[in-house]
């Protein structure tokens, strides 16, 4: 077992995701966490003697070890490392709602201090995706997007079912990652090795070797306290330990000086904990378990299984033996026939007034036995990721009905467990499947000529033959069995369950492939999905969306009233601040004079130019969210316009649209959005 090698208690509560190690001289390494009160707190047991003195940090009077560094606004993210390379020693990185300090803390010193915008990013690492001897950038969003960033260009991208709240690089391509609904995992570039989800949420994630086999392990801090350390490749446990209230960060450092690096955890109520790596010879003993001991168990518990399943068989071949004797009509007993089938099948209802429209899962079987019971295991539709129906008695029929809507276009794997048998079993045969749900299954075929052809299209030109864009179709939307695939079925129009809002592809027999819809995402989805599958590396694609365009456009008019309502009020708060100064001066002129009057006078002056100031800071701050607000919905819509193009032509779109809002050339950049970048 492995045991702390050291704790502590800090009387400092911790705020969750904001702890970090940092050596600020270079050499001492210093547990470093933000407060609620907004303030930092460095833990330097080290150099006892040492005294700051300066504005920003403080001795606290609760511990000696620790010195606080007021930040005077609320933390929201905090990291340490080395910033200049030519300082030698860490920089104590702090970010609020507004602002991005950087801080030299061994010489009590502001680095910078810049206004900066949050964005929907919440969790970032550096971590060599592609194998090429450099790291890239992986950034996990809110929009529940992992993008791995190479330069400026986005070479992957992965799609959660939550808002990604950790990454982690393990070793080589290997990365974990944790969301914000309890799960956590790992990935090998583009594909999951493995995940699991608690109910409980996953606070802190970190690799380290606990065990000294070579590999790190994925260490996870949860927030009822517990912190587990997982397997790479299995996600197995391999030890686990216990907080007593919520872990607040899990970081590495060489705490004790002696050159090799602890893990150290911390709970929100600043318990910490370090624990040094098992030592070699101990290695793989961490939980008690070596390989023979895990082995038998494995075997024992595989050997009660089969005894369990023997005797069911036995009691009810018993049974199914003086069956034979009575009556048909008296019903089965557990026996089901041996050439029992369980058969699945997905469609498209379109709903009515009591159900929305959805996607059925009919499970059926293929005799006269019935079903008591479907389990549904999968992730990103169902509450808790699994959904049971179990009929009532009198509603007992041999197929269950299951409606199934799922909240994004992403293909999901459906994991069924159908409990079949007849009325009177006691007993079940459980049939295990796995049904694949098509990307686009919350599309249903419509009549072309009642589909109202919307004004938004995208156009491009594949070298494919017209069949290979009818596999793709028939592999991810959900055709009618009856559908002639042989024939090419195009122009073919869709609605949308879930807007309500037409679709419609046609593809040429030049290759010439046009898709018409106003929704830019699902535009943007198809194009990666086709492209994808037909391995296309290069899109050049050409598009309109006049509806969303004015849109847009009415946004960058309301980023430049912005911006000038924020020059102007900033022009007004300076006169006023000036005229707060001088007013000032007369009022206390007044009173040195005995001139009550006038002081008086000046004072409510001065009183209503205050309030007038506070008014004016309120419209510059809400002015100050419009932009943001505004901005994100730039940078969106360029986002967009690029994920309608595919390799080359997609970084250039991008980057020109980027371009073109940085000069101020509103035509451009929506000629751009149109036709793409003109390549260089
Ligand atoms: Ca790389
Ligand atoms: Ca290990």
């Amino acid at each position: 077992m492995l045991v702390p090698i050291f704790t502590l208690k800090l009387n400092h509560k911790i705020n969750p995701r904001m702890v970090a190690v940092g050596k600020y001289d270079g050499t001492h390494p210093c547990l470093t966490a933000a407060t609620q009160a907004g303030k930092v707190f460095i833990h330097n047991p080290h150099t006892r003697s040492q005294r700051f003195s300066a504005q920003r940090l403080v001795q606290s009077s609760q511990d000696s070890d620790v010195t606080l560094l007021n930040i005077n606004q609320s933390v929201s993210c905090l990291t340490a490392g080395v910033l200049d390379p030519q300082l030698g020693y860490d920089a104590l990185v702090v970010g609020t709602q507004t602002n991005l300090l950087a801080y030299d803390v061994h010489n009590n010193s502001d680095l910078f201090y810049k206004e900066v915008t949050g964005d929907n990013v919440r969790s970032l690492a550096l971590c060599d995706f592609d194998g090429d001897g450099k790291k890239e950038l992986l950034v996990g969003s809110e929009d529940f997007d992992i993008r791995v960033f190479k330069e400026d260009e986005i070479v992957a991208e992965m799609t959660e079912t939550e808002t990604i709240t950790a990454l982690c690089p393990m070793y080589a391509s290997r990365f974990g990652y944790a969301l914000s609904n309890g799960t956590v995992g790992v990935y090998d570039r583009t594909a999951r090795y493995w995940r699991i989800k608690s109910k409980n949420l996953a606070m802190s994630i970190h690799a380290f070797d606990l065990n000294s086999d070579g590999v790190c392990e994925l260490i996870t801090g949860w927030s009822n306290g517990k912190i587990d350390a997982r397997s790479d490749r299995t996600g197995e446990v391999i030890f686990k330990d216990n907080f007593s209230s919520s872990v607040a960060g899990v970081v590495e450092g060489d705490y004790r000086m002696d050159g090799s690096p602890q893990l150290v955890v911390c709970s929100i109520d600043g318990e910490v904990r370090g624990y040094l790596p098992s030592s070699q010879e101990a290695a793989g003993s961490l939980m008690d378990t070596s390989v023979e001991q895990e082995l038998v168990r494995e075997l024992s518990h595989k050997k009660q299984n089969l005894l369990l399943e023997l005797k069911n068989y036995q009691e009810n071949s018993k049974q199914a033996e003086s069956r034979v004797q009575v009556s048909e009509s008296d019903g089965h007993m557990g026996v089901i026939p041996a050439n029992t089938q369980l058969q699945t099948a997905l469609s498209v209802s379109q709903g009515s007034d009591t159900h929305p429209a959805h996607v059925e899962l009919s499970i059926s079987t293929s005799n006269d036995t019935i079903i008591r019971a479907v389990l549904i295991f999968a992730e990103g539709i169902f509450e808790g990721e699994s959904h049971v129906v179990h009929p009532s008695a009198q509603h007992l029929t041999g197929r269950v009905r299951v409606p199934i809507c799922p909240p994004k276009d992403v293909p999901v794997d459906l994991h069924i467990k159908a409990f079949v048998g007849y009325r009177s079993s006691v007993q079940f045969h459980v049939f295990e499947l796995t049904r694949q749900l098509p990307r686009f299954s919350m599309y249903v075929l419509s009549n072309p000529a009642s589909t109202p052809e919307p004004p938004s299209y995208v156009t491009f030109t594949i070298s494919e033959r017209v069949q290979r864009v009818v596999l793709w179709l028939n592999q991810n939307f959900l055709l009618p069995e009856d559908t002639d695939t042989q024939s090419a079925p195009f122009p073919v129009s869709f609605t949308c369950l879930r807007s309500a809002g037409p679709l419609v592809i046609s593809v040429k027999p030049n290759g010439q492939v046009s898709l018409r819809t106003d929704d830019m995402d699902l535009a943007g989805d198809i194009i990666q999905s086709l492209a994808a599958f037909l391995a296309i590396e290069d899109l050049h694609v050409e598009a309109d969306f006049p509806k969303y365009f004015e849109k847009l456009r009415k946004v960058l008019v309301q980023v430049d009233e912005s911006h000038s309502v924020h020059q102007k009020l900033t022009a007004d708060m300076a006169d006023q601040s000036n005229m707060v100064r001088s007013m000032l001066v007369q009022a206390e002129d007044a009173r040195l004079m005995r001139d009550m009057g006038n002081m008086k006078k000046r004072y409510t002056e001065l009183y209503d130019l205050n309030r007038d100031l506070i008014n004016c800071y309120k419209i510059r701050c809400n002015n100050h969210m419009e932009l943001l607000n505004s901005l994100r919905g730039v940078n969106q819509a360029i986002q967009r316009a690029g994920r309608l193009r595919v390799g080359k032509p997609k970084a250039q779109v991008i980057t020109a649209c980027r371009d073109a809002i940085r000069s101020n050339n509103v035509n451009a950049l929506f000629r751009i959005m149109r036709v793409g970048a003109m390549s260089s």
